[in-house]
């Protein structure tokens, strides 16, 4: 049987806390709590919560940024978060990342050819000026930037051109699996929608895998096939898109689907604000970690945590509720 391109399984990073008179660790921040997910080949899987809900830090753990305190991580069959920095090299051109900020993440004393060059240079898979002019030619067209951009500077393009080019960097060593970290958040909203577009088309046109992290659910709805939605470090809700939009099984991803716009302006949905802030990950809530914000919490939840079970057409949630009353959708009174 063919295992998925991504395995994640029971991922957990904590920092340490330092304080007191010598430094020493005084408690954890249990940012990514025991999560599990998988993504195929040529699938998106979108990684949804609040900012803070440890999400960020998955993607940087599966990427090794940050090195996981517990868990593991898989690549088309083969375990890397044990891997030495050597070790990895060969795997990690396969497993790129586009991140928020593209003005930070492009060096800006580098013209665009060459930004998009350092991968083929890195990873030997260009030799010669031509044929690395060629190549950075060919993915220039792939993000439909004109080729003669590639003489200028990251300055001298607007905040979509710059994705463009990291995206452009990204796909030069020939990746499987691109992590977009906020990708499109710092974007204007006609603008992600054109990048959410493109990455949509490359995903056809190379059969690429995404793992789309977002604090955003309406982006993702046009984007993903499955997604993930994290609380305090922890997956609550996972299921293909079509099952999630339309019948969200967690209340809070009830809570962030409510907050969606609806495209038909003749309807309405009920919001559900949540109250109280996202506690501390510092010291999480016993129980289920969201219950000091559910508008259902019973006592059970206050003390058993829901482990994450199948409620039917792959769909997982992690919430001791069999059933909770479906949103409204009217259309308004004429
Ligand atoms: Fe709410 Fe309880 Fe379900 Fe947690 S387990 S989401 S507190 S109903």
């Amino acid at each position: 049987m063919n295992r998925p391109l991504l395995e994640v399984m029971a991922l957990k990073k904590h920092f340490p806390l330092r304080g007191g008179l010598f430094g020493g660790v005084t408690g954890q921040v249990y940012a990514v709590d025991g999560v599990t997910f998988s993504i195929e080949k040529g699938e998106t899987l979108s990684l949804v919560g609040e900012s803070g809900c440890g999400k960020s830090t998955v993607g940087k753990a599966i990427l090794r940024l940050i090195d996981p305190t517990d868990g593991e991580v898989w690549l088309d069959g083969a375990r890397i978060d044990k891997l030495s920095a050597s070790q990895l090299r060969p795997l990690r051109r396969r497993l790129q990342v586009v991140f928020q900020d593209p003005f930070s993440s492009l060096n800006p004393r580098m013209r665009v050819r060459d930004i998009i060059a350092e991968p083929l240079r890195n990873f030997g898979l260009a030799n010669g000026a031509a044929e690395i002019e060629d190549r950075v030619a060919k993915l220039m067209d792939t993000v439909r930037l004109p080729r003669d951009a590639m003489r200028r500077y990251p300055h001298e393009f607007s905040g979509g051109q710059r994705q463009r080019i990291g995206i452009a960097r990204a796909l030069a060593p020939g990746a499987d699996l691109i992590i977009c970290d906020e990708a499109v958040s710092a974007l204007d909203v006609s603008v992600k929608a054109q990048i959410v577009n493109l990455l949509s088309d490359l995903q056809d046109e190379l059969g690429l895998a995404l793992l789309f992290i977002s604090h955003d659910l309406a982006i993702v709805e046009h984007l993903t096939h499955r997604v993930a939605v994290m609380y305090l470090g922890k997956i609550v809700e996972i299921a293909e898109r079509r099952s999630l939009f339309a019948n969200p099984r967690h209340p809070y991803t009830r809570a962030l689907l409510s907050a969606v716009p609806v495209p038909d302006p003749l309807a309405q949905r009920d919001r559900i604000i949540l109250t109280g802030d996202v506690p501390s990950p510092i010291n999480p809530p016993s129980g289920c970690r969201f219950h000091t914000r559910c508008p259902y919490v019973f006592d059970r939840c206050r003390t058993e945590e829901p482990l994450l079970r199948d409620v039917g057409d792959g769909q997982k949630t992690a919430c001791h509720l069999d059933e909770l009353p479906a949103l409204r959708m009217l259309p308004q009174a004429a």
